[in-house]
């Protein structure tokens, strides 16, 4: 991660620069960030930008970043989310150490915070419902209207508050304002929610609770009584950041935290709405919240994506302060980057065509030396056994080859990679006219894949002996969505690309028969593929992480 680290460092942004600014005039010595997420849904692309950007930043300039759930809407929240959070930001390689802090184990600190308020004449108990509260909001023209119970007396709302701590209130009867501004321009300042009263089992407070703070009561008061300095959020905070503000300068906390605000981070082909991510789940539109389709940390891990790569690609993006939409492609340079040094290369066939190699002994094998990663020479050699029958790609064999087309055709010799040279004698159809197997030659002298007397063959293909070769099941995957900019129409579920994945019956090397779930590697001249987390000997799965660049496919886009 090392030289990954100094990259960002070398680029910056305005956040690092504001943080090297803050320690040069001795306003800080080190920098305290947090990752703030709520346990309502599985973390994303997106907060890995987030996670690598704080903790990114604590690393670099010598703080810590705490890893902080802001867990105070019991309705939505739950532990498997909680554990999915926590096993995803370490497996992206982020540490928090001792620092694991909820905004739930700051209740009772925020309850007295807020008792500080009514008594301060900063916030009162409102009577009205929550439509009446919004229809009293105002315009961005008109300022609001007072609530009818602002002027209500401290000791009242005191009361109340305490009793709506106390149970005796049903769900929305009641909450609790600050009193700031019903004609301020940021809307956020209009007397906005403070606590409401919901009646739900919390995963961490369970009963003990049926208040619960608001986003903006919890959110910089956590952040002040854990020593925050540099409070990292998404644009759409920007508008908070005033009453963030009001509530630390009104408040007796700790420290006094501030807040920044930089571009979240946009996909083409995806979408980063843990709502949508919800529903393509319990619609049944992907096999999970880890599918490897969705755009999730445990989705990308499932399909192969390793963290160095994610962590590459949020260096590769970085920070900025307005939104804009990353190309998807982006994500997948990073990854093969990452992939193509580390990933050994195996040889697997994913739509069979038989070839019978007709000048070799039936029961005849010859184990091949085949180099694992051409990339990394520590990688080592493994043994690939040659025989009589093989499995090709059918798609490598073309009967009546169109121009370009260089692979394997009746009367056409190829190079089967780093094994021997075969000439195609005899095509055999079945009574559909499909081809079902090939009769082929081998030239002896091409050992290795060269011939003593310099010919080289065009094109060089894949193979596995057909004794030898494991059945495995292989998901193909594409995006998600058939379009850049999904629902951009209307209808988000109707872009749903339909061959996002595709689930074909191949072959793999024997070396792969006890693949580890998650083990990566490239079948060669197909893309890389992850051993699924359900694979097991005998029933082996891989899911295609990405494709390679494919010129023969761009040669036909071209015509
Ligand atoms: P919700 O819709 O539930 O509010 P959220 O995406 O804001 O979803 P949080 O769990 O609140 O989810 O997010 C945790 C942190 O991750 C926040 O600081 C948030 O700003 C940041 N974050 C969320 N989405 C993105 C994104 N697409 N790009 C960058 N940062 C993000
Ligand atoms: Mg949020």
């Amino acid at each position: 991660m090392s030289t990954e680290t100094q990259s960002v460092r070398e680029r910056s942004d305005f956040i690092r620069d504001i943080v090297a600014a803050d320690i040069a005039a001795g306003r800080i010595t080190v920098p305290v960030t947090r990752f703030p997420p709520e346990p309502n849904g599985y973390l994303h692309i997106g907060h890995a930008k987030s996670i690598c950007l704080n903790f990114g930043i604590a690393a670099e300039f010598g703080g810590r970043c705490n890893l902080r759930f802001d867990d105070t809407n019991p309705v939505k929240e739950e532990q498997e989310y909680i554990d999915a959070i926590e096993a995803d930001v370490r497996w992206l390689g982020f540490d928090w150490g001792p620092h694991l802090y909820h905004a739930s184990d700051y209740f009772e600190q925020l309850y007295g915070w807020a008792v500080h308020l009514i008594e301060h004449g900063l916030a009162y108990v409102d009577d009205q419902s929550a439509e009446e509260i919004r229809a009293t909001r105002g315009t961005l023209t008109e300022p609001g209207l007072n609530s009818p119970f602002r002027e209500r007396p401290v000791e009242e709302s005191l009361d109340l508050f305490g009793r709506m701590r106390a149970g005796d209130f049903p769900d929305g009867a009641r909450v609790l304002r600050a009193r700031i501004d019903m004609a301020s321009p940021n809307f956020n300042l209009r007397d906005p929610v403070l606590y409401r009263i919901v009646h739900a089992t919390h995963p961490r407070t369970g009963d003990a609770w049926c208040i619960y703070p608001t986003y903006d009561f919890a959110h910089g008061q956590s952040d002040a009584i854990e020593g925050v300095t540099h409070s990292l959020c998404t644009l759409e905070f920007e508008n908070h950041r005033p009453l963030y503000d009001w509530l630390i300068e009104h408040l007796p906390v700790p420290s006094i935290p501030r807040q920044y605000e930089f571009a979240r981070l946009n996909l083409s082909h995806t979408v980063l709405s843990k709502r949508v991510l919800l529903r393509l789940v319990t619609e049944g539109h992907v096999r999970g919240w880890d599918d490897p389709r969705m755009p999730t940390i445990s989705g990308l891990r499932r399909r192969g994506f390793p963290a160095e790569g994610i962590r590459d690609f949020a260096a590769m993006v970085g920070v900025a302060k307005t939104d804009s939409v990353i190309e998807v492609g982006q994500l997948e340079f990073a990854v093969r980057a990452v992939l193509n040094r580390t990933a050994q290369r195996r040889f697997g066939v994913l739509d069979p065509l038989k070839v019978v190699i007709t000048n070799w002994p039936e029961d005849r094998f010859e184990p091949l030396e085949i180099v694992n990663n051409p990339e990394d020479p520590t990688a080592g050699v493994r043994s690939v056994e040659f025989g009589r029958e093989l499995w090709i790609e059918r798609d490598d064999f073309a009967e009546e080859p169109p121009p370009k087309f260089f692979r394997l055709a009746p009367g056409r010799e190829v190079r089967l990679r780093n094994a021997y040279f075969i000439t195609c004698d005899e095509v055999i159809e079945d009574e559909a006219g499909r081809v079902v197997e090939l009769r082929c030659t081998y030239d002896p002298a091409t050992r290795g894949g060269d011939a003593p007397d310099g010919r080289r063959p065009k094109a060089t293909l894949h193979w596995l002996s057909a004794a030898r070769a494991i059945p495995a099941e292989i998901r193909l995957y594409d995006h998600l969505f058939s379009r850049p900019d999904p629902g951009a129409d209307g209808d988000l579920f109707a872009d749903l690309n339909p061959a996002s994945e595709v689930v074909v019956r191949g072959y793999v090397e024997p070396s792969l028969a006890g693949a580890a779930p998650g083990e990566t590697v490239q079948f060669e001249r197909l893309g890389y593929f992850a051993a699924d987390p359900a694979s097991r000997p005998g029933a082996l799965v891989f899911n295609r992480t990405l494709t390679l660049r494919d010129t023969w496919a761009k040669v036909q886009a071209r015509g």
